[in-house]
């Protein structure tokens, strides 16, 4: 190896991983894992293993450089001295550059000429190719829950998909020179986990929970991905949930709302005793403040009660007796 004066072939990254140049790291990392699964070496036999090796090598470089901000961004500088179709001399006015030859495109380090020229050759002799730390991606999930769980908080226990580091390569995806066959070279592989999960009391319906470091295993010793769990709220035989507040409904005897009375309400903290105001009509909704959902800002929302006057569909001879003296009263 020796600092030389040379022509190098370019290599389009973004057209190995068939991004656009202004893709995200996620697109990146999503075409790379497509990729690397489909030209795994070990996935093909006789004439095109050679092509996949190639392949597998020049998806992992340009991987290694469009993943990495420092090296994209480096990368993308240079993308203004060259031109399709023309092999890369580094540009006189970029400092820090040497070219490494090796005599062969991709040299022993796996990676190309033209990646070494870019990045340095400190990747050479290693035995392994280099890869970036890239962060596990999150996984969303449901959770269902009851009012009452949603109210007073909860423990439960979850399978949750994700992935974990491959045990045969220990997440690098890479064993000796070649890339790992159990995980794809991708690092990581499919499993289900039990996670015991401690939900909050005050959730709301849609409520999203994050558990920090509870995704996906990250690619080449990178963190965890997070796991979000969105909280369903199951129907209520009793209470209708809007927002922070919640509703019941309350049968009360024609006498009782016409005089009035103390009725015993269910509420989230148990049974309060509630006054129906005298003259009471069908459909009123009387209100018990602070007795709904917690809310963000720590108040709580209120409770509506909605009052449904029972008409009796039998009555007893002393009751009829009594409604018939109602109505000669009315009828003057
Ligand atoms: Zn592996």
């Amino acid at each position: 190896m020796g600092a030389a004066s040379m022509s190098i072939p370019y290599h389009d990254y973004y057209e190995t991983l068939g991004v656009s140049r202004d893709a995200s790291t996620k697109e990146i990392k999503a075409a790379y894992r497509k990729l690397a699964r489909k030209w795994h070496p070990d996935l093909h036999s006789g004439a095109k293993k050679a092509e996949a090796e190639e392949k597998f090598k020049q998806i992992n470089e340009a991987y290694e450089v469009l993943s990495d901000p420092e090296k994209r961004s480096k990368y993308d500088r240079l993308g203004s001295h060259w031109r399709e179709g023309q092999d890369f001399q580094p540009p006189p006015d970029m400092e820090g550059f040497r070219v490494y030859t090796t005599g062969a495109d991709f040299g022993r380090s796996g990676f190309s000429d033209f990646f070494e020229t870019l990045f340095g050759a400190q990747y050479a002799g290693k035995g392994s190719t280099p890869r970036a730390r890239v962060r596990g991606e999150d996984v969303e999930s449901e959770i269902e829950l009851t009012l009452e769980e949603a109210y007073r908080g909860t423990s439960r226990s979850l399978q949750v998909a994700g992935g974990k580091a491959c045990a045969d390569c220990h997440g690098t995806g890479v064993r000796g020179r070649s890339f790992c066959p159990t995980c794809g070279g991708t690092g990581s592989v499919a499993e289900t986990r039990t996670l015991q999960v401690n939900i909050p009391a005050g959730v709301h319906h849609g409520s999203r929970i994050r558990l920090k470091g509870q995704g996906y295993e990250g690619i080449g010793g990178g963190p965890r991905g997070d796991l979000f769990l969105k909280v369903r709220i199951l129907p209520h035989p009793v209470f209708t949930v809007k927002g922070s507040d919640v509703e019941v409904q309350l049968t009360v005897e024609p006498d009782q709302a016409v005089l009035g009375d103390k009725v015993e309400v269910p509420t989230l903290d148990g049974p309060v005793v509630m006054t129906v105001p005298p003259g009471s009509r069908n459909g009123t909704r009387l209100r018990l403040q602070g007795k709904g959902l917690p809310r963000k800002d720590g108040t709580r929302g209120d409770q509506y009660v909605r009052l449904v006057i029972d008409i009796p569909r039998q009555v007893d001879e002393q009751q009829r007796a009594l409604y018939e003296q109602l109505r000669r009263l009315r009828r003057g």
